[in-house]
């Protein structure tokens, strides 16, 4: 069947980005850096980002995880570097609905591999894992907001 064969494809790319993570590691410079865990799935995650004049210069994140977190946390970093913080906030309330299971506008971002996460929502114990990095995105984002400028 054609959806089985969707779900095949997505599952490669899932596999793909976890074991050949992009973005990985320790950034440097003036990093922003936000730790998630989602306890129910083990999966720890930093997310490091390099604000600058309101976008993402750059993203990368460190931890340990399940196959979704780190994926997602892999496609998730790739997604947002270069965006502005307006356009990644944007973006993560799209990826929440996707996790619902809503119908969501995927022409106005460019998402890449990012659709491969869509079959998650059918497995509610797993949404966590996937959201994980974006809502440390959100939270870093958030907390760059209310930073006092030195
Ligand atoms: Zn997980």
């Amino acid at each position: 069947m054609e959806m089985s064969n969707l779900d095949t494809l997505y599952r490669q790319v899932i596999m793909d980005h976890y074991k050949n993570p992009r973005n990985r590691g320790e950034l440097e410079g003036d990093t922003l850096k936000i730790n998630m865990n989602n306890p129910t799935c083990g999966d720890r995650i930093q997310l490091q980002m390099n604000v600058e004049d309101g976008k993402i210069a750059d993203a990368k994140f460190v931890g340990e995880g399940c196959s979704i977190s780190l994926s997602s946390a892999s496609m998730m970093t790739m997604a947002v570097k270069g965006l502005s913080v307006e356009e990644a906030l944007k973006m993560s309330g799209m990826f929440s609905d996707m996790m619902l299971g809503k119908d969501v506008d995927t022409e106005e971002f460019d998402l890449e591999d990012i659709e491969a996460l869509k079959g998650v929502a059918k497995f509610p114990a797993r949404i966590k894992c996937a959201t994980l990095a974006w809502k440390a995105m959100e939270q870093g984002l958030g907390k760059e907001e209310d930073e006092d400028s030195e």
